[in-house]
């Protein structure tokens, strides 16, 4: 199949070729037709399925006729869980209609200083892109007028639950028109989210693209098991300069411990940042830019960076510490293999850690095989017992780095009783 069947107007399918995509995605395929056909959708599809263009070609369609209504209120609203997931849709609403004049796209998230959006929201808005309680701030303030408003998207709809948004999305909702088109994407479809979509949306189409579970075929994931937080540092400093890796996220669990890292990195000559929820909007924003770029090429990362982060070059994701859901481990991964690349995920697993693992397993239904990088094999009891149903790893591999051994001596990472990395 390619986009010329799926009815879209010429200047989209102009925007679509110059952004490189030949032929839509699955969920493209299945979505777009119906969005254009006025349905509301109940979308389950996984991270990096090309999801935003899915919701988005429609809306820029719904655009090039003019509205009934005069106003500057929004035509299209989507809200997204996170400030990061609003950026990446708001550039991608400038990707795919770069060739349509005169459609106004704004982000209101949080972290953005007030008096800015208030002017961008004085000029005029057609796509507004939120996140939940900074829109209704807006809206309780009356700056934010939604009665023109044709269609409503829902984004990552499960994180938005997930995070407490459901009373903020109920009232943001009751202040739409009824007669409005609603698209609901979500990576799981739990009760929560049945029951959310049966409140808001009407006689939907449903679509269920991979589900979450669906194994990530694009992406190698790999298990190192660590004795310790030295350990873990000797063992991504080995990562770090393997030949085959481009750029990196490496997630830890608090944002102290990514600042600590990044730090740390930055000091063992690597390219490195932080990304967490304490730093301000700009900081955030810079530190993305850094990223995409190609400037920066270590991330440490809180899950803030779990979802909404999309950037081709990284070749590489590594769960320092592991996350405390599963969910959160599919999302993570999903930052690697991007637009059908290939990608590794690392996993550093600690002794405490095997239930996580199981747990994260079961959940995509697949085993992830245990490395062993030679030099830096963990101590015989934390590999003796490993997390699994059958009690033994799948498999091992070995793994060793043309950089090995030298280089790793001149930056061995060792750990102090305060917690806090050094170098020696
Ligand atoms: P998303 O799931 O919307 O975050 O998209 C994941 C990635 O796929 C992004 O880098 C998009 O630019 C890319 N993408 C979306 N649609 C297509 C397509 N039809 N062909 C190739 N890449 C795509």
């Amino acid at each position: 199949m390619n986009f010329d069947s799926l009815g879209l107007a010429a200047p989209i399918l102009e925007a679509i070729a110059a952004a490189g995509y030949t032929e839509p995605t699955a969920v493209q395929a299945q979505a777009v037709p119906e969005a254009l056909a006025g349905r509301d959708l109940m979308v389950s599809s996984q991270t990096g399925s090309g999801k935003t263009a899915a919701f988005m070609l429609p809306a820029l369609q719904l655009l090039t006729v003019p509205h009934a209504l005069a106003g500057n209120g929004p035509r299209v609203l989507v809200l997204t869980p996170t400030r990061e997931l609003s950026m990446q849709v708001t550039r991608a609403t400038e990707t795919y209609g770069r060739n349509l004049r005169r459609i106004k796209t704004v982000s209101i998230v949080g972290g953005m200083p007030y008096p800015v959006q208030n002017k961008l929201l004085r000029m005029g808005v057609d796509i507004l892109v939120a996140t939940p309680g900074r829109l209704l701030d807006q809206m309780n303030s009356g700056r934010v007028d939604l009665s023109r408003l044709q269609l409503l998207v829902l984004d990552e709809a499960d994180r938005m639950l997930d995070m407490g948004f459901s009373e903020d999305l109920e009232a943001i909702v009751s202040k739409t028109p009824a007669s409005r088109q609603t698209m609901l994407f979500s990576a799981t479809m739990e009760p929560a989210i049945v029951r959310l979509a049966s409140a808001m949306l009407k006689d939907p189409v449903r679509i269920s693209v991979d589900s979450q579970q669906a194994p990530h075929l694009n992406i190698e994931q790999r298990l190192h098991f660590a004795d310790d937080m030295g350990h873990k540092n000797r063992l991504l400093d080995h990562v770090l300069r393997d030949a085959e890796m481009k750029q990196a996220i490496v997630f830890t669990s608090t944002k102290r411990a990514a600042d600590d890292l990044a730090q740390s990195l930055l000091q063992s000559g690597f390219s490195a940042g932080a990304l967490h929820g304490d730093m301000k909007q700009s900081q955030r924003s810079r530190t993305l830019q850094s990223l995409r770029s190609g400037g920066l090429r270590v991330l440490v990362a809180t899950d803030v960076a779990a979802r909404g982060i999309d950037v081709q070059g990284i070749s590489h994701v590594i769960n320092y510490d592991l996350p405390r859901q599963a969910e959160d481990y599919v999302h993570r991964i999903g930052r690697t293999g991007r637009a059908g690349r290939q990608g590794i995920a690392i996993s550093f697993v600690g002794l405490r850690d095997r239930n996580v693992v199981r747990t994260i397993e079961r959940f995509t239904a697949q085993p992830i095989p245990v490395s062993v990088v030679p030099g830096l094999e963990p101590r015989p009891r934390s590999a003796s017992a490993p997390a699994r149903p059958s009690d033994r790893p799948t498999s091992v591999r070995r793994h060793s780095s043309p950089d090995a051994p030298g280089r790793l001596r001149g930056s061995v990472f060792s750990n102090t009783a305060s917690g806090v990395i050094v170098f020696a």
